[in-house]
């Protein structure tokens, strides 16, 4: 059974002040997960999580994850401005885009944020937007081919295609970049690349810390530059169903520790860092979205009507994706009832599930639809003059921050020309 992380009275106080639907973040889990990855790390003094802005553009959220050691990692103008505006500048910021704007490239020349280049044009790119090459840069690696990791007992725990990715650079390119970029002027140098995605295997990072090791020992031998972190980047999956098993983040480090030691420390560079620009990890299992059942309708199928929609949370209309969804206070009641539980787009996709067996479902009933943390609330839009819903901190202390207020009708016809 998934873990809610606040009791049925408790969110019914929080509703009746709060109107739903809206977004809830657990403070004590994101803290205690934060402290986690710290700890799983520790064998590394330069560890640094960059927490991928983009999966949850929330200041008190960014904030909240600063006091735990994390910086940002941003990849556009308004992200880069969010930062700024929560404090989050200098090497606690890491500037991971593609097809970069010049007046980004600036913007984060300026805030004196970590560059990671996406491709080898961009090098002169940068020079000419920003004047001069930052003492520290970073680039982006694309192996291409087929990314796999070993056949378990349950299949494939992982496959992607960096050959049809459009991030990154080939590894010749990766040798040219270096070069020239040493010539103008860097001094530090970091690997970054992000082969998949949501994965629970615990194998995805220590595999890839050891193709960047393997190219970190081999770009140093042929360039002669000083590489100084490796960005393993995001994409440490979660246990969306409530069968799968979460990933091991002690055994992740484990193996990262590993493939340090073997390849890295032999070489004569064991003081090389390790970055990750987590997202999904770091924040989906700790925020919800909470709508109420609005109605109920017996067709060839029995549909709930809940007051949120896919404008609210994209993932299932856009990806098929699964979020497990509990009925506050009926968590140990028979799952006897087969619903498609949907929003008021319309839009036939707009579902939040389909065929899900849930206990019996009445008008007025609180559904939690879980891990929502994470690219969530971020990807909301307005089709359907649907409005952005507010965004809650529960606290350790049990009481409610407000981090975002609802989007009002005059938010929304703030851009017409009449
Ligand atoms: C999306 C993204 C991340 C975070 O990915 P998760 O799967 O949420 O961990 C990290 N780095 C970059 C460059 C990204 O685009």
């Amino acid at each position: 059974m998934k873990n809610t992380f606040v009791t049925k009275e408790r969110l019914e106080e929080i509703a009746a002040e709060w109107p739903t639907p809206f977004y809830l973040y657990d403070e004590k889990g994101i803290r205690e997960n934060a402290r986690r990855l710290r700890e799983a790390f520790a064998w590394n003094p330069g560890f640094r999580e960059y927490f991928a802005v983009k999966a949850t553009p929330t200041p008190g959220i960014l904030k909240l994850l600063y006091e735990e050691g994390c910086g940002c990692d941003v990849s556009s103008m308004a992200e880069l401005l969010l930062a700024e505006r929560c404090g989050i500048v200098g090497d606690d910021l890491m500037f991971s885009s593609n097809n970069t704007p010049a007046d980004e490239f600036r913007k984060a020349d300026a805030l004196g944020a970590i560059i990671n280049l996406d491709d080898l044009t961009l090098v002169d790119y940068l020079r000419e937007s920003t004047g001069h090459i930052p003492e520290t840069i970073c680039c982006r690696y694309n192996p291409g081919g087929i990314f796999t990791l070993g056949a378990t007992g349950e299949g494939f725990q992982c496959m992607d295609t960096p050959a049809e990715a459009k991030y990154g650079m080939t590894r010749p390119q990766l040798s040219e970049a270096f070069r020239r970029l040493a010539d103008m002027g860097a001094k530090s140098f970091g690997i970054h690349a992000f082969l998949a995605s949501n994965t629970l295997s615990n194998e995805y990072f220590p595999t890839l810390a050891r193709i960047l090791c393997r190219m970190a020992v081999e770009l140093h031998q042929e360039t002669g530059v000083n590489i100084t972190f490796l960005n393993l980047s995001g994409g440490i999956g979660v246990p969306y169903r409530p069968e799968q098993t979460e990933s091991d983040i002690f055994a992740i480090g484990d193996g990262v520790r590993q493939a340090f030691a073997d390849i890295l420390a032999p070489a004569g560079l064991e003081n090389v860092s390790v970055y990750s620009e987590l997202g999904r990890y770091m924040l989906a299992p700790y925020g919800a979205l909470i709508t109420r059942a609005t109605h109920e309708k017996h067709i060839y199928k029995e549909y709930i009507g809940v007051d949120a929609c896919a404008c609210n949370l994209m993932r299932p209309a856009m990806y098929g994706a699964y979020h497990h969804i509990t009925v506050i206070g009926k968590e140990h009641a028979p799952c006897d009832h087969l619903y498609d539980v949907v929003g008021g787009l319309c839009e036939n996709n707009d579902k939040f599930a389909i065929d899900r067996p849930l206990p019996e479902i009445v008008p007025g009933d609180l559904l939690f639809i879980h891990d929502t943390g994470a690219h969530g609330f971020s990807m909301g839009y307005n089709y359907n003059g649907k409005l952005r819903s507010a965004e809650l901190l529960l606290k350790e202390d049990g009481s409610i921050e407000l981090l975002r207020r609802a989007e009002t009708m005059d938010d929304y016809f703030r851009t017409v020309v009449w």
